[in-house]
């Protein structure tokens, strides 16, 4: 079994898949280079300008079950990411119209003197008032650099609280310093889940599909489309409840709508209980979801039920795309996401007729947990031309200088943060934030609406580049994006 659910830590993405935050080349190499098997050297930076770290990616997860509480142990500079936490748990909770509540997150406030003589009085404290606070189902205790490098005995004090807190207590080993790549740190979140909170299944249900996702904005959308299958979908992890996490084993099917978020969690559960993992491309613009369907089908039995719909999603949206194609003839674009939407988004704009000039991975996953190449890189790949491409923890002075040389019309990404480069270089910036953004036929018709209102509204981007000075000198611009970057002759 590639994943194994006896230990109680996941190794790292560095470890098990070989991933990398540092390369630049093409498309075609990289894909060319990691093909049956091979790994490829990560490029290391001699300098580096900001990233993030796992321990937000597991805690956003975690923080998101309804009736769950975290505890991050860690100083509390490591809890400055709660802020977005609850911002995107309120935005969902929006959605469901289920009204205000604020994450249930505790962090132990680890100081300097709690490094010298140990954490783990602190820790008793915060998981005891995290169980009188919140009253949850269940407790995830976070790690964090500090509290893994002085090495606290988590394991021991979860142990010693088992009487007086009487509901799982979790450990989730997502320190900082563990794994260059973030995406780490979803790992860490689901494994925690499947190690202390999923059971065997008591019995079947073959409607219910497992939906791997962050939010959930698509949720009327997706259930009229597994409806005229016959399924239902059960959004996961966030919004999502410790029981109906418990019973993630019975479902038919587990599907993701971000292949870097759902692959452990998908494999790990069609590896232990059984349950199929979709492996297909993600699910946005018209062959993405396409893909997809027919992947869900397969695994349900449904498959002539999935081209009828698909037929039917086609007829409804061949006109609007046809128009969006002839309004976006001769733009190009620059795009900077994280692996799953970047191998997607090439696909997403070419459906629209924009021309791709560069992409930007914020890592790279050579093989997924199953043991195959990323579906939709390779997809990307198949095609006759090949592009500029380049792997980096969302390193802005790269980005900034490659847009500034390539002056693309657009600049999309998954990241605000970045974004707002592009707005102040005078390039109309269009934030994918939303994970359903481009999600099926009709996503992809209403994100290339958004797009022409993007073109023919620049005056806030035209205004903002006027008026803002950037940071780089001429010095930095006359440089090679990726100067800093260490790697294999390409
Ligand atoms: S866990 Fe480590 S890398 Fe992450 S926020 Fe805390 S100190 Fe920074």
């Amino acid at each position: 079994m590639a994943i194994n659910l006896d230990i109680t830590e996941a190794p790292t993405r560095e470890t098990r898949l070989g991933s990398i935050t540092g390369y630049s080349g093409t498309l075609k190499d990289l894909v060319a280079r990691t093909g049956c098997g091979a790994s490829i050297k990560n490029g290391d930076r001699t300098f580096s300008q900001a990233s993030s770290c796992s321990s937000g990616c597991a805690q956003t997860l975690l923080a998101g079950i309804v009736d769950a509480a975290v505890v991050n142990h860690a100083p509390i500079g490591c809890a400055g990411d709660t802020v977005y936490h609850n911002i995107a748990n309120q935005y969902g909770r929006f959605y469901r119209e289920w009204g205000n509540k604020n994450i249930q997150l505790v962090n132990t406030n680890m100081e300097e003197q709690d490094t010298v003589f140990g954490g783990t009085e602190k820790l008793r404290e915060g998981i005891r008032e995290a169980f009188r606070r919140f009253a949850p189902k269940a407790i995830f205790v976070t790690t964090s650099c500090a509290s893994g490098i002085i090495g606290d005995d988590i394991k021991g004090v979860i142990s010693e609280l088992t009487d007086e807190v009487p509901v799982p207590v979790i450990q989730v080993s997502c320190e900082g310093f563990r794994s260059k790549v973030w995406a780490s740190g979803f790992d860490a979140a689901f494994h925690a889940i499947l190690t202390g909170i999923v059971k065997p299944p008591v019995r079947k249900r073959p409607e219910l599909v497992n939906m791997v996702n962050f939010r959930g904005s698509a949720r009327a959308y997706i259930a009229r489309l597994f409806g005229e299958l016959g399924l239902v979908p059960r959004f996961v992890v966030p919004f999502a409840t410790v029981e109906e996490l418990a019973t993630v084993s019975e479902a038919a099917v587990t599907a993701t709508v971000c292949t870097t978020l759902g692959s452990y969690f998908g494999t790990a559960l069609e590896e232990n209980y059984g349950v199929p993992y979709v492996k297909a491309i993600p699910p946005h613009g018209v062959a993405g979801i396409e893909a997809w369907l027919r992947g869900i089908g397969a695994a349900v039995g449904k498959e002539s039920e999935v081209e009828a719909l698909i037929d039917k999603e086609r007829a409804a949206t061949d006109a609007d795309l046809a128009e969006l194609r002839r309004r976006f003839k001769g733009k190009r674009a620059v795009l900077g996401m994280g692996p799953s939407y970047a191998q997607s988004y090439l696909g997403v704009l070419e459906e629209l007729g924009i021309e791709v000039l560069h992409a930007a991975s914020w890592h790279y996953d050579p093989r997924y947990d199953y043991g195959e190449q990323p579906p939709a890189i390779v997809r990307a790949a198949s095609r006759e031309n090949d592009i500029t491409f380049s792997v980096g923890d969302q390193q802005l002075y790269e980005i900034t200088n490659t847009l500034s040389r390539l002056k693309p019309d657009l600049y999309f990404s998954r990241h605000p943060g970045s974004s707002v480069w592009a707005a102040k270089l005078g390039i109309t910036a269009v934030p994918v934030i939303d994970e359903y953004t481009a999600f099926g036929h009709r996503g992809l018709v209403n994100f290339g609406w958004r797009i022409v209102d993007a073109l023919t509204n620049r005056n806030f981007v035209t205004k903002l580049a006027d008026r803002v000075k950037l940071p780089y000198s001429g010095w930095w611009y006359g440089q090679d994006p990726y100067a800093f970057l260490d790697q294999e002759a390409v």
